[in-house]
């Protein structure tokens, strides 16, 4: 007898073989990164949002009008239709405009293709390679030069021809995030990245890489780097989970456990870090910085707080330890410090007194920026512009440093004959981009700084390593052109919460939801819900499909598990 999964799968490969280029991708995208309560997956058209920052807030962003341009070349926008309705002085090269929060979600190629860089001249031939490449091949490319049998998701056989044959391993492999770094935001400004430019001569540099999951997003592509496993696996799939209740949207971040604590038992996979780190008696060094947990976690995993179903995992290895802390920090916006999680991780001592008010004073005149505070009071207030500023990149790099430098090398651990792991993540790029547009002068500002300190870890790295280090840099996502720009639109969660309840009575939709829980793209359905008031899924999927704003329809597709082949609830 053919099992139904069987039958499922020929019907996906057969509708896989017919379906055009996009489609292919997106669904190979949803079928990795499905989750096992998943109903539907839902597919704005391009450039069309889900989001819940609503869109209100408005910022007033800078653009230079060539760059623009091309932007909008690239995208396939009408260049004219803007010019009429931007009224712009003709003699001037730049303008300015109003414009609405931007985000990244989707498997359009404007959030899902991103740049690599991978440099160590003893392990890694220098070339351009079109190979398709994901997030999921980093570790497996680490695994290998370390020869370490870390568990895999993809095969490495493509990329043989990227390796040099050698027995000595690097002393340190150091990953670098750009966030929101994606092949987008270098097009937007071809001139403000002398650094990466001049690196992809030193480099294999894979001008194919792609985000191959769903969702574009920050924790997702951090944790596709740390463990090279997909969120059907991982259970990673997005930075937040909205369900609804009294009438409000309520919104779960990623790893948050009860009592707003975190809980790492619901990162189902194991980082290489994980691995290496036990494997090897916790000799290696682990440090991962980011100013979101999310991203820093991703990379790293589970420090000492590994879960007992992993750990079983890990019995194999030969080791005489239980897993240590790690570094793995992040930033705690009300005491402006490094923060963690004391369970699991550690902030290396010397950066444990660093503060970030003090830090943007003493650098004031040092950094370029716009950024001012002008007294402790009004810089907790502006937080979230700093982490969008030069001055945050320039924190970000200093702190990187110091810590390899205090936890590493002062302490003779670079030549104990075993790796270490360092992951950072240059966020202020993704801050400015959802706030300014990646296409905005302040955009290219912030990627000009964060290309001069990639540059000085690099440096820093040769004056301490020499030839001996591996560095990568890569992004976790890009992001969609502002709706300014595309003209996209942009849909709430709270008014995605309210569509689907006009399915049930009026007096009813306070305290009753359709959907059980539901992120960008993927949703879960209630099905007692649904029962007790006898509305079918075929009839959400026809309300979804039949939404339309600004005159046009919002979803271009909505998937259910069968349409892509993948075992029933
Ligand atoms: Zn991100």
């Amino acid at each position: 007898m053919i099992k139904i999964s069987n039958l499922c799968m020929a019907l996906y490969l057969l509708i896989s073989i017919i379906s055009c280029g996009w489609e292919r991708d997106y669904r190979d995208a949803a079928v990795r990164s499905i989750q096992k309560d998943t109903d539907l997956i839902l597919v704005p058209y391009p450039f069309n949002l889900l989001d819940n920052y609503g869109g209100e807030a408005s910022t007033l962003s800078h653009f230079s009008k060539e760059e623009l341009k091309e932007i909008m070349i690239e995208h396939d926008l009408s260049w004219d239709d803007l010019k009429e309705n931007w009224g712009w002085e003709e003699s001037h090269p730049e303008f300015e405009k109003e414009v609405k929060y931007t985000s990244h979600y989707t498997n359009y190629s404007y959030d899902s293709n991103i740049p690599i860089w991978l440099y160590g001249p003893k392990w890694i031939r220098s070339g351009v390679y079109s190979d398709q490449i994901y997030q999921q091949h980093i570790p497996s490319i680490y695994a290998r030069l370390l020869q370490h049998p870390f568990e895999k998701e993809i095969d490495l056989k493509k990329f043989d021809k990227v390796f040099r044959e050698t027995k000595e391993k690097p002393e340190i492999i150091v990953t670098i995030i750009v966030d929101q770094g994606g092949d987008q935001l270098y097009k937007a400004h071809p001139n403000s990245f002398p650094f990466l430019k001049s690196f992809k001569n030193q480099s294999a540099y894979f001008k194919n890489a792609k985000v191959a999951h769903l969702e574009a997003h920050t924790v997702v592509g951090h944790a596709a780097i740390g463990t090279g496993k997909f969120p059907n696996t991982t259970e990673v799939f997005s930075n937040e989970v909205y369900t609804w209740k009294n009438g409000k949207v309520v919104s779960r971040p990623v790893f948050q456990g009860k009592d707003y604590q975190l809980d790492l038992s619901q990162f189902k996979s194991l980082t290489l870090a994980d691995d290496w780190d036990y494997a090897n008696n916790n000799i290696p060094v682990i440090i991962s910085q980011c100013y979101a947990a999310r991203a820093s976690i991703g990379m790293a995993g589970h420090g000492k707080d590994i879960p007992i179903e992993l750990l079983d995992k890990l019995k194999s290895y030969s080791s005489n330890s239980s897993p240590d802390r790690d570094f793995v920090y992040w930033a705690n916006s009300l005491t402006l410090r490094w923060d963690t999680f004391d369970k699991a991780f550690e902030v290396p001592s010397s950066n444990q007194k660093v503060d970030f008010y003090e830090f943007y004073l003493s650098n004031k005149g040092k950094v370029i920026s716009t950024f001012e505070a002008k007294d402790r009071v009004d810089f907790s207030k502006k937080v979230s512009l700093f982490q969008s500023s030069e001055y945050q990149v320039a924190l970000d790099g200093y702190t990187i440093r110091d810590s390899i430098e205090k936890e590493i090398i002062n302490k003779s651990l670079h030549n104990d004959k075993v790796t270490d792991l360092v992951y950072v993540t240059l966020k202020a790029t993704d801050a400015v981009g959802h706030a300014f547009g990646w296409e905005s002068k302040e955009s290219e500002r912030v990627l000009t700084a964060t290309d001069m300190e990639i540059r000085k870890i690099f440096d820093f790295l040769r004056s301490h390593y020499d030839d001996k280090f591996l560095l990568l840099v890569t992004a976790d996502h890009g992001a969609a052109p502002m709706h300014v720009v595309s003209k996209g639109s942009f849909l709430t969660h709270k008014n995605l919460f309210e569509l689907v309840s006009t399915l049930l009575p009026e007096a009813e939709r306070n305290n009753e939801s359709l959907i059980q829980w539901v992120t960008h793209s993927q949703m879960s359905l209630n099905y007692e819900t649904m029962k007790k008031f006898n509305v079918s899924e075929s009839q959400i999927i026809q309300l979804l499909s039949n939404f339309e704003m600004d005159g046009k329809p919002f979803f271009r597709k909505i998937w259910t598990r069968q349409d892509l082949g993948v075992e029933p609830r």
